[in-house]
C-alpha cells in the first residue's frame, strides 16, 4: 500500500467562525461603545494560516480559506501566558500542606524539602513530571509557559534541570538563588559566590531571565543585587520574587535594573507603587500562593489604578501553590483582588506576555502566534463568573489544534 501524497506546500488556512466573542487584546480593534482593554470583537472570525494568525474581523467579511471551524457561539480569548512557575521538582508536599490548612504558617523553608527531593530524581523522572505539568496546562489553555530552576541549588543540579526545561517550555529563567541551601547554612555569601560564579557560567546558555527570592529567609537586597546583576553581566534578563511575606527592597531593585517583572508583590509601600508605575518592569500577581497559603491577597486595584501593568500567573509550584490553573487565577483575581474580569483576563494573557517582553502572544492579531482558546461559554467572563468549572473546549497552539 503506498501513503498518500503529501502537498508540497503544507501551509493550510482555516477559518474559525461563528466567535460570539473575540478577545483580540488590540484596543484598536474594540467597538467604540466598548470601554475595555480586551479589543472585543463580537460575531467574530480568525483566520490561521500555518502556525500564525492571518486575519481577525468580523465574520461577515471574512475571506475564503481552505477549511472551516464553526465555534458554534462561543468565546475565544489568546492562549494564557503562564509567565511564572516552578516546574523542574521531585516529590510533592502534601503533608506541609495539610498540615499549614492545620494551622502551621508558610516559611520560605519548605523550600528546601522539595531540593532534597528533587537531587533524588533522576533526568527522566524530572523531564517526565515537566511534561506532565505542561500538558496538564495546556489542558486549561496555557499556550506559553515559563519555568525556573531552583530546587537543585547545586551547579549541576541546576544546570541539568535548565536543560531539560529548555526542550519542553518557552521561556527558562535561572533561579539558583532560590534559598541557601543546608550545606551553605553557615555561609550564605559563599553561596551567593557559587550563584553568580560557576554555577551562573553552567547555566546561562540555557536561560533567557535571571530570577532571585528577595525576601526575609531568602536573599537580601545586597544579595538579590548581585545576583542579578551577574545575571546582566552574562546576557540575561532580570527578573525578581519581590514583597511575597513582607515588604523588602526587591520591588525597587527590579525597577532600578530594569527588571522584566516583580513578581508576587503582595506586600508594597508606596515608593514601590511609584517605582512599578514608573517604569517598564510588569507587577506579576500569583494569587495561587495566596490561596494556598491562607494569606493575605494583593492589591490588584491599586496597581492598576497607579497606572501599574500587571501579569496574573499560577506560580505552579509543589509548596507555595500547586495549580497549574489559568482559569482559577483569573477567578480569584476578580473576587478577591479587586480586578474586573475583563482586567483578569487580559493579564492572564497580554500581561503574561508583557512580563516576559513578548509582543507576539497573548493577542490575536495577524501576525501574532496562533495561539487561541475556545471556551464553552458565549463570554470571556464566564472564566470568573463560573470558577472551578473546565470551560476550554479546544487549543490551538502555534496553528495546531492540540486539544
Ligand atoms: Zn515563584
Amino acid at each position: 500500500m503506498s501513503t498518500p501524497t503529501t502537498p508540497l506546500d503544507t501551509t493550510t488556512s482555516t477559518l474559525v467562525t461563528r466567535i460570539a466573542a473575540l478577545v483580540t487584546n488590540d484596543h484598536h480593534s474594540s467597538e467604540a461603545a466598548e470601554d475595555t482593554p480586551l479589543g472585543l470583537i463580537r460575531d467574530a472570525a480568525v483566520v490561521i494560516e500555518g502556525d500564525r494568525i492571518a486575519w481577525v474581523g468580523a465574520e461577515s467579511e471574512a475571506p475564503a480559506t481552505d477549511s472551516r471551524v464553526d465555534a458554534g457561539g462561543r468565546a475565544m480569548i489568546p492562549g494564557f501566558v503562564d509567565s511564572h512557575s516552578h516546574l523542574l521538582f521531585g516529590g510533592d508536599r502534601t503533608e506541609e500542606f495539610g498540615a499549614r490548612m492545620s494551622g502551621r504558617p508558610y516559611s520560605a523553608g519548605g523550600i528546601r524539602t522539595t531540593v532534597e527531593a528533587t537531587r533524588r530524581t533522576t533526568d527522566e523522572q524530572l523531564a517526565a513530571n515537566l511534561a506532565r505539568h505542561v500538558r496538564e496546562a495546556l489542558r486549561q489553555g496555557t499556550t506559553t509557559l515559563e519555568t525556573k530552576s531552583g530546587y537543585g541549588l547545586t551547579t549541576e543540579d541546576e544546570a541539568r534541570a535548565l536543560r531539560i526545561a529548555d526542550d519542553h517550555v518557552d521561556e527558562v529563567t535561572y533561579l539558583g538563588a532560590h534559598v541557601v541551601p543546608p550545606e551553605y547554612a553557615g555561609d550564605p555569601d559563599g553561596y551567593v559566590d557559587l550563584v553568580t560564579g560557576p554555577m551562573l557560567a553552567a547555566c546561562a546558555r540555557y536561560a533567557r531571565w535571571v530570577d532571585v527570592f528577595c525576601e526575609r529567609g531568602a536573599f537580601d537586597g545586597d544579595q538579590a543585587r548581585a545576583v542579578l546583576t551577574a545575571g546582566i553581566a552574562h546576557g540575561l534578563v532580570p527578573r525578581v520574587h519581590a514583597g511575597q511575606l513582607g515588604p523588602g527592597p526587591g520591588v525597587r531593585l527590579a525597577v532600578e535594573l530594569d527588571a522584566a517583572s516583580a513578581d508576587h508583590c503582595t506586600h508594597l509601600t508606596d515608593a514601590d507603587v511609584d517605582a512599578l508605575a514608573g517604569s517598564r518592569t510588569v507587577a506579576t500577581l500569583l494569587p495561587g500562593c495566596e490561596f494556598s497559603t491562607r494569606s493575605p491577597y494583593p492589591d490588584a486595584r491599586r496597581l492598576l489604578d497607579a497606572g501599574v501593568t500587571v501579569a496574573l500567573s499560577t506560580d505552579c509550584n509543589p509548596g507555595s501553590s500547586y495549580t497549574s490553573s489559568m482559569p482559577f487565577c483569573v477567578a480569584v483575581a476578580v473576587r478577591e483582588m479587586g480586578m474586573t474580569p475583563d482586567e483578569a483576563v487580559w493579564s492572564a494573557t497580554a500581561g503574561g506576555a508583557a512580563a516576559l517582553r513578548r509582543i507576539d502572544i497573548g493577542r490575536i492579531t495577524p501576525g501574532a502566534r496562533a495561539d487561541l482558546v475556545l471556551l464553552d461559554a458565549p463570554s470571556h467572563v464566564h472564566l470568573a463568573y463560573r470558577p472551578g468549572v473546565p470551560l476550554v473546549a479546544a487549543v490551538w497552539q502555534r496553528g495546531t489544534r492540540v486539544l
